[in-house]
């Protein structure tokens, strides 16, 4: 006679939500953006104790270049639990640059009343521009791509720089060294916000992406869209340049939300899983022995 002896292990969870309440992803670094997730059953999220904009159960956090490292996250159940994270962002080093610009028009200024005033005019179109993008609740970015193929980084974001000796503000933005005439993809779905041949961008396109999100690209030779336009995610918006002030042929690609400039490098990075609020599970194990 044989015998057997089966042992069964039976394991089952019941999970009394579906999915994890609030899952954090991107880089958690200065000059890092965050894209926040929550369940259907979060009402609220606070950050920093102050109520984020949450669509769609999605939301983005920014850190400007210097943003202090400590921060906390909070969600807010529908039936009143509240659960909180604190996080740490990564420090950053920020590399000094010296760069000369011969350019002559940027050397000696021409310091008439209708220089000032078309720098001036310059200046409040951006900002116009910009206030817009606090409008927009729609969201069009699903993801993101480099907006250039190949190119060495000529200057990093956050770099100090010093300009013909002088101290400048620091770089907010990714230069990108490429050949005048390279193609200049739109880094993710978008319309087009703003066009223009600028004193200091030279050719630029602004576009806006939606909850905040925008991208610009500047110095660029050729623009190939229109004010107000659609764009696609890879799409061509223009071709590399070095106009406005700029110390030779390159792609300036500037990414921020709402006023804060961010890393656009850390923008492609939005694997990292690293902060969880998971939702209650109950498990539960049941060990059974069958003779046979
Ligand atoms: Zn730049």
């Amino acid at each position: 006679m044989k015998r057997s002896f089966l042992f069964l292990l039976i394991s089952f969870s019941i999970s009394l939500w579906s999915s994890d309440f609030l899952t954090l992803s991107g880089s958690p670094s200065q000059g890092g953006i965050l894209l926040g997730k929550v369940s259907s059953q979060i009402e609220i999220v606070l950050f920093d104790y102050e109520k984020v904009n949450v669509k769609d159960q999605r939301f983005l956090l920014g850190f400007e270049r210097d943003a202090k490292l400590h921060h906390i996250i909070t969600i807010v159940h529908k039936d009143g639990r509240m659960f909180s994270r604190r996080f740490q962002l990564r420090k950053r080093e920020y590399p000094k640059q010296e760069l000369t610009i011969t350019k002559k028009e940027f050397v000696s200024k021409p310091k008439t009343k209708e220089f000032y005033e078309r720098l001036k005019k310059e200046s409040n179109e951006l900002k116009a521009a910009r206030k817009r993008l606090y409008q927009n609740q729609k969201q069009y970015f699903q993801e993101f791509l480099r907006p250039v193929n190949g190119g060495r980084i000529s200057s990093e974001f956050g770099a100090y720089r010093i300009i013909n000796d002088v101290p400048k503000k620091p770089h907010l933005g990714l230069d990108i060294a490429l050949p005048i005439g390279t193609p200049v993809f739109a880094m993710a779905d978008g319309k087009v916000e703003l066009t223009g041949d600028y004193y200091y961008n030279g050719r630029f396109v602004l576009l806006d992406h939606g909850v905040g999100l925008s991208s610009i690209y500047i110095h660029l030779n050729k623009i190939s869209v229109y004010d107000d336009d659609f764009v696609k995610m890879g799409d061509k918006i223009g071709e590399v340049g070095s106009t406005g002030r700029s110390t030779g042929q390159h792609l300036h690609w500037g990414v921020y939300l709402f006023e804060t400039a961010l890393d656009p490098q850390l923008i492609l990075d939005f694997k990292e899983n690293f902060v969880k609020i998971a939702a209650v599970e109950k498990i539960q194990q049941k060990q059974t022995k069958d003779k046979t």
